[in-house]
Formats: structure tokens, C-alpha cells, sequence
């Protein structure tokens, strides 16, 4: 019972916190998606991050994200109980009354689960096997940074900015408009950076480039180097 109570309470704050939110109503379903546990607290990634945006980026946005995809999902059972790669991978298999809200909340899920989980305070360096590919790839860390940073500013409006990873370990820049993600082109995602105003816009304003390099200083390359042993084996999901 308090669960449902902190459920509703929460939900309501993200209709009312954040403008940016998708305008359709936000049934109360809890379930299939649920949002993950952030693996540190809101303020850690301070002042790259700060405090308030990683709140509402998280709370209301994300939380909006997996209770949309929820209710979407609603009169879907079979849908409902795939996972969130078969769901994506599949788009184009979905039917068509909830192809587009299960591409945009079913994406937005998948992109900002894997957002949290590769960032961290402490940042670091890419070392090992990652650091090998990286610089095989992209002919070093400092030119994939730039690469990078350049990619996400060049985006027009909303997207993502992401590294993807093959089975082989070979690494690609990519972006991707809105809430896509390059699994829905059967590919994996290594790691990626939000370029939503909501992600900077309270700290960096219309300073999107101040917000991109900032971001490098609270990437979790620990965790990256996890998720390229995971790509490897084929057992990166999201
Ligand atoms: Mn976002």
C-alpha cells in the first residue's frame, strides 16, 4: 500500500515538475517496466550534473518514461511480458496502435537505464581491452572525446549521442534522434550522452558543448569496461 501511495504521489510530481514530459495521461499501472535503483545518490555528480537536474531527470522524466511505456502496454499482454531488448529489437513487429509510444518510452527506458548505470562520480580512464579498442577505433581517448562531443552538438533538437559495440568489439560513434536507440537497429550500445535540454539545460542553459565535455568527468569507465566484456559475450541487454 505505500508503495502504491509513493507511486501515485511520485507520478503526479512528474506532470507537474517538468513541461518537457510527453502530454498524454499517465495511467496508474504498475508494471511490467518498473524504473531501476540509481546506483549513487542525485548529488554525486555534482557540478558536472548537478543535483536538481539529475532529480528531475531522473524522478519525473524517467519515471514518466516507464509508467507511459506501462500504460501503453496495458490491453498488450504478450507485449507486455517480452523484455525491454525483445520489445525494441522487434519494433517493427509491435502493432500498430502502440508502435510509436513504444518506440519513443520504450526507448527512452532503455536509453536512460543504460545513462545511469555509466556514470558515476570519480571519473577515470579507460584502460585494459576497452582502452585497446578505443584506441584501434578511434585512434585514442582524446579523439574519441572530440568525436564525440562534436556528434552530440552537430544533433538538432532532441537525441542521443552513443558508442556502439559489436560482438566482435569493434566500437562505432552514432547518434540517434528523439528516444531511438541502436537497438532497434540490432545493434549494442556501449555508452551514450543525453543531449535533451532536460539533461543540462539547468546548469549549462543553451551551453550544450560546456555540457558534453563536462560530462566526461563523471563517466564510469569501470562500468563501461563491464559492459564491453558483457557486448562480447552477447549478454549486453540494454
Ligand atoms: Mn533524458
Amino acid at each position: 500500500m505505500a508503495i502504491d501511495r509513493r507511486f501515485l504521489l511520485a507520478g503526479t510530481t512528474a506532470v507537474a515538475a517538468s513541461a518537457a514530459l510527453p502530454r498524454i495521461v499517465q495511467a496508474q499501472v504498475a508494471g511490467p517496466f518498473v524504473l531501476p535503483a540509481l546506483p549513487y545518490t542525485t548529488n554525486v555528480l555534482a557540478p558536472h550534473i548537478d543535483g536538481k537536474t539529475m532529480d528531475l531527470h531522473y524522478d519525473s522524466h524517467h519515471r514518466g518514461y516507464v509508467m507511459n511505456l506501462n500504460a501503453s502496454l496495458k490491453d498488450y499482454p504478450s507485449v507486455a511480458a517480452m523484455g525491454l531488448h525483445e520489445i525494441l529489437s522487434k519494433l517493427g513487429e509491435m502493432p500498430e496502435a502502440i508502435r510509436v509510444a513504444v518506440r519513443n518510452y520504450g526507448g527512452a527506458h532503455a536509453n536512460h537505464s543504460m545513462f545511469w548505470e555509466v556514470m558515476g562520480p570519480g571519473g577515470g580512464n579507460p584502460n585494459g581491452e576497452l582502452f585497446a579498442a578505443i584506441t584501434r577505433d578511434f585512434g585514442g581517448v582524446h579523439t574519441l572525446k572530440g568525436r564525440f562531443n562534436d556528434a552530440g552538438l552537430r544533433i538538432f533538437g532532441t537525441g542521443w549521442v552513443m558508442v556502439t559495440v559489436t560482438r566482435d568489439g569493434k566500437l562505432a560513434l552514432e547518434t540517434s534522434p528523439n528516444q531511438d536507440t541502436p537497438i532497434m537497429d540490432g545493434k549494442q550500445v556501449l555508452f551514450g550522452n543525453d543531449v535533451w535540454e532536460h539533461a543540462y539545460y539547468l546548469s549549462y542553459q543553451n551551453r550544450r558543448a560546456d555540457y558534453l565535455k563536462a560530462w566526461w568527468n563523471v563517466v564510469n569507465w569501470n562500468k563501461i569496461a563491464q559492459r564491453y566484456a558483457a557486448a562480447k559475450a552477447g549478454t549486453l541487454t540494454i
